[in-house]
């Protein structure tokens, strides 16, 4: 199986290049910030429950999500790998993956790390909020503060991942092919 972890601060463009990977390697790309949204979209008790929390751009629960995965994983028992799309982001929820993983015979193969500066991202998901009305795209300090708890929480996953010899940091500041490109390459050298 090829299991990546598509990482990055968000507007890095995580959610772009997993559309291009999951059809260039058929694999099942489970976003953690889509299924919330659309637990939100249905009105679920769950998403009541995350709404006020992303709005805020603070973090859901480390136990929402992973339950979340782990239902995901257990629905797609024959795919050929999947792409994790912000998920995992803290150290426990990266804990929770290797042993789900590990208990379907698997593993993760790479951790792709998309970097993009600061003042590129806060451009980019603003125009992402005009462009798709986004809550947490719309406000500079509700991005700011998505910003920060990615770099306390979520960042330091880097090395957990290098300590396993996993990690792979591409650039990604480039075109949206330019960038696939890139990704392709380290995962056709694995
Ligand atoms: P972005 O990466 O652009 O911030 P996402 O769609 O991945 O967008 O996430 C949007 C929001 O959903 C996050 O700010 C957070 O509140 C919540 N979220 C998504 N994935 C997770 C996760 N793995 N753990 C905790 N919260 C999450």
């Amino acid at each position: 199986m090829l299991n990546i972890v598509l990482f990055g601060p968000p507007g890095a463009g995580k959610g772009t290049q997993s559309n291009l990977l999951i059809n260039k390697y058929n694999l099942v790309h489970l976003s953690t910030g889509d299924i919330l949204r659309s637990e939100i979209s249905e009105g679920t008790k769950l998403g009541v429950e995350a709404k006020s929390i992303m709005d805020r751009g603070d973090l859901v629960s480390d136990e929402i999500v992973i339950g979340m995965i782990s239902s995901k994983l257990d629905n797609n028992p024959d795919a050929n790998g999947f792409i994790f799309d912000g998920f995992p982001r803290t150290e426990a929820q990266a804990t929770a993956l290797d042993n789900l993983l590990k208990g379907k015979e698997t593993s993760i193969s790479v951790m792709l790390s998309l970097k993009v500066a600061d003042d590129e991202l806060i451009k980019r998901l603003l125009k992402r909020g005009k462009d798709s009305g986004r809550a947490d795209d719309k406000n500079e300090s509700i991005i700011a503060n998505r910003i920060n708890e990615y770099n306390n929480k979520t960042a330091p996953l880097k090395t957990f991942y290098s300590n396993q010899d996993k990690l792979s940091e591409i650039e990604g500041i480039g075109s949206v092919e330019e960038i696939a490109n890139r990704l392709n390459s380290v995962i056709d050298n694995l």
